[in-house]
């Protein structure tokens, strides 16, 4: 090995959800780059090498390079000027960061919203509702001998989900890996994912409520009609195999993704879900969780609730947290041209948000605190560029 290449071993991947932590990098010390990502799966690989130490400068006041100072007092201005301002983002960045950021919405009398409002709202929303039995991967991994993926495509979206923690690896109790498990997927389509499954069931479009709540009746020891197939396109012979290999695992989790969630029903839908795990656990042990897109969005739900006792989107006008969705949500807040100021960190709504929101966020002051350029440092006011979490700055 080149004497500018060193090797850094079991660090983390915070590109998704599930923030692996077996990476070996083998990093460019003059470079300042990683050449090499082990472990990596295409998405993380990618991660790493995006994120090399760019020579950018460190503040940028409409787009030109400022000092530091210049650049903190500019943003401060903004911000203490601004009779309603919004901090969104936060789903990448450690859960230290967050944290500050909920103290300055609150210092503020602002609003704090996360990107979990454009993605697993819904979930957040159940979440409140029903509660949620849950696990981490590592549990699931070591115990889980029955795996429900509902509503996503993790060959996709997350590739290691399958190998590192849910469907092959050995755990303490599960010590044959995949033949311990048995692994169903539930969606409206086959996927890349549909292969991996031993249980393939195939709903029609906008009826994952009406077959979560016939498990729940079956699971109850209630009738289900024999009409269910015509709604849901599964059959009620099905639904009762599924609900007998339910009871008697010894470990169930449910994986679920955003086909659940962002689909007719909504937090309904999360919730039957949810209600379902609860149901099963007077016969066994059964989890849910859902399978997040950034690397700390599920940090940010926790800090975000653990500081005001709601998940997102939040307001602090009063002098006390409100959470109310559709009101304090970020997409809903600037289509009503309601947010004076925004200060944006870790994320890029310019690139994913509806046109109308985009067009409120170009007319007002916008920070931004990323480290790479971005569709949002494109129209923002006051850009930072900031360590990578996990990368150049250690954290949770
Ligand atoms: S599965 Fe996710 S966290 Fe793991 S290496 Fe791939 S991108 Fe990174």
């Amino acid at each position: 090995m080149g004497e500018n290449l060193k090797v850094v071993r079991h660090a983390t991947c915070t590109f998704c959800g599930c923030v692996c932590d077996d990476m070996d990098l083998t990093v460019d010390v003059e470079q300042k780059r990683i050449t090499k990502a082990e472990n990596a799966c295409i998405l993380g690989k990618a991660w790493f090498r995006e994120h090399g130490i760019e020579q950018r400068p460190f503040a940028l006041i409409g787009g030109r390079e400022a000092t530091t100072e210049e650049g903190v007092e500019e943003a401060a201005q903004i911000l203490a000027r601004a009779r309603f301002p919004l901090i969104y983002g936060l789903s990448d960045t450690t859960c230290e960061a967050q944290r500050v950021a909920v103290s300055m919405a609150d210092m503020l009398g602002g609003t704090i919203d996360t990107t979990t409002s454009v993605c697993h709202g819904p979930s957040g929303i159940a979440f409140q509702g029903v509660g949620e039995s849950t696990a981490s991967l590592g549990e699931i991994k070591n115990r889980a001998d029955m795996v429900v993926f509902w509503g996503g495509n993790p060959a996709e979206a997350h590739p290691r989900l399958f190998s590192r923690y849910a469907v092959t690896p050995k755990g303490m109790y599960i010590p044959n890996g995949r033949k311990d498990r048995t692994v169903v997927l539930v969606d409206v389509r086959r996927t890349l994912s549909t292969p991996v499954a031993d249980i393939f069931v195939q709903v029609k479009p906008r009826s994952d409520f009406e077959v979560l709540w016939a498990l729940r009746a079956l699971v109850k020891g209630r009738k289900v009609d024999p009409s269910i197939e015509r709604r849901t396109g599964v059959s009620l012979a099905v639904l009762e195999d599924l609900v007998a290999r339910m009871k008697s695992c010894r470990f169930g989790a449910f994986l679920f993704g955003m086909g659940l969630t962002m689909n007719r029903g909504r937090h309904f839908n999360s919730g039957a879900l949810l209600a379902l795990a609860t149901d099963l656990n007077e016969f066994t042990h059964w989890v849910a969780k859902p399978v997040r897109g950034h690397g700390n969005v599920t940090g940010a739900d926790n800090v975000v609730s653990w500081q005001t006792g709601f998940p997102f989107g939040v307001n602090f006008s009063r002098g006390y947290p409100r959470f109310n969705p559709g009101e304090f949500t970020s997409v809903d807040l600037l289509v009503r041209g309601d947010a004076d100021a925004a200060l944006i960190i870790a994320s890029d709504p310019a690139a994913n948000f509806p046109r109308a929101a985009i067009d409120h966020l170009r007319k007002i002051p916008v920070i931004l605190l990323d480290p790479s350029e971005t569709y949002t440092s494109q129209i923002a006011r006051v850009v930072f560029t900031t360590a990578t979490y996990g990368i150049h700055a250690p954290g949770v």
